[in-house]
């Protein structure tokens, strides 16, 4: 395959990691006969000191005529005391709908070479976690009317939680479809006890059901979830569930895996475009020391290829790769114990490419 990727570096530790990510990519391009061309393009706080702007139109006319769009990470302490609109973070919500991804995917693994890293009992966490958080991105309070008012008790502010069917539908159905690559089975995530939007939602998440007999389905009040998530992680395989529960759910859920610096994701829309992207920012406090670990942004192209590229061979080629590389015992300092060998994002990137 030949494909084009827009490549936002960003601030911080960005250009660092998402260097040793295009260096795999390169090689899992060399290896499986795939080329991968790259445009870069700014955003962020390198785009407000160059453009003026956290988004400039070009880096968005970039993103929508690619394959699709890999981000490092945004902002810094340089831009921090910025009005709202114009704050580095702006360009990912702007980005993320000018692409029109609805759904946001963030896998929690535990690798077996990193169980010492999760605070979780070894008990709770023998038999692994391995579980995908489908977040809806683009709807709900996040999005939701929002506004101050007078009342008996004084000044008050709102913001509405929404959903529409066809909202509910869309996310649903990503779900399912994922599900089905994995281990069949959706855990939807509500408070149809308490909210209409979440009654409404329930509905359209049975009614979408109906078309996946073979994968299996429950639901957990968001409450219930949060606890079951730290009783028994192992037994879930794929959340569904609203914007502002997905955010907590999905933070929650990272915190099993040992670091932050272990996380990918992935947001996608209707088509096969999607945004790429470590879960962490842009970690000002070790930017430009050669630390920071690659194994976000490095995971993230392996969800590119198998998501936005359908290539699951390739992607399985990087997972494996990382963990060859973490059970040899090298390390980034965010994941080091005694005993292991600490690498630099460099050596960890070269690390994992031999391995490929
Ligand atoms: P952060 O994720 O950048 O850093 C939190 C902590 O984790 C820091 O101690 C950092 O050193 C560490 N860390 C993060 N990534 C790491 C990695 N790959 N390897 C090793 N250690 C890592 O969060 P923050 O400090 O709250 O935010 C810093 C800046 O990033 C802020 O401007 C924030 O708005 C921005 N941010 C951007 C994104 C994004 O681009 N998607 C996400 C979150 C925060």
């Amino acid at each position: 395959m030949k494909l084009n990727i827009a490549l936002v570096p960003g601030d911080g530790i960005g250009p660092e990691v998402m260097a040793q990510n295009v260096l795999v990519l390169n090689k899992i391009g060399e290896k499986f006969g795939h080329t991968f061309e790259y445009k870069e393009v700014d955003a962020g706080g390198i785009a407000i000191d160059k453009h003026g702007e956290p988004l400039p139109q070009n880096t968005i006319d970039v993103c929508k005529a690619s394959d699709s769009v890999f981000l490092a990470a945004v902002g810094g302490w340089k831009w921090d005391t910025l009005p709202g609109n114009m704050r580095p973070e702006r360009a990912l919500l702007g980005l993320r709908g000018e692409l029109g991804l609805y759904a946001n995917l963030r896998p929690a693994t535990l690798h077996e070479a990193l169980k010492d890293a999760c605070p979780l009992k070894p008990e709770l966490v023998k038999d692994g976690v391995d579980i995908m958080v489908v977040r809806e991105l683009t709807g709900g309070m996040y999005f939701g009317e929002k506004g101050r008012k007078q009342t008996d008790m004084g000044e008050a502010a709102y913001d509405v939680e929404q959903y529409s069917v066809e909202e509910v539908k869309r996310i649903t159905k990503t779900a399912f479809e994922i599900a089905r690559k994995r281990k069949k089975h959706v855990t939807n995530v509500d408070k149809q006890n308490v909210l209409e939007s979440s009654r409404l939602w329930r509905s359209v998440v049975l009614e979408v059901a109906k078309d996946y007999p073979d994968v299996e389905l429950d639901h957990l009040y968001v409450d219930n979830a949060s606890m079951q998530l730290i009783m028994r992680p192992s037994t879930f395989d794929v959340i569904v569930t609203g914007n502002i529960f997905g955010d907590i759910l999905s933070d929650e859920a990272s915190q099993m895996t040992g670091s932050i610096g272990m996380l990918p994701s992935a947001s996608l829309g209707s088509g096969s475009l999607g945004m790429y992207e470590p879960v962490h920012g842009s970690a000002p406090d070790i930017a430009g020391k050669d630390i920071a670990n690659p194994i976000a942004t490095i995971l993230s192209g392996a969800m590119m290829l198998k998501y936005s590229f359908g290539l699951a061979d390739e992607a399985k080629a990087i997972e494996d790769a990382v963990a060859k590389v973490l059970n040899d015992g090298y390390r980034t300092g965010d994941i080091m114990s005694e005993g292991m060998k600490k690498v630099g994002c460099k050596e960890m990137g070269k690390l994992i490419i031999d391995r490929i």
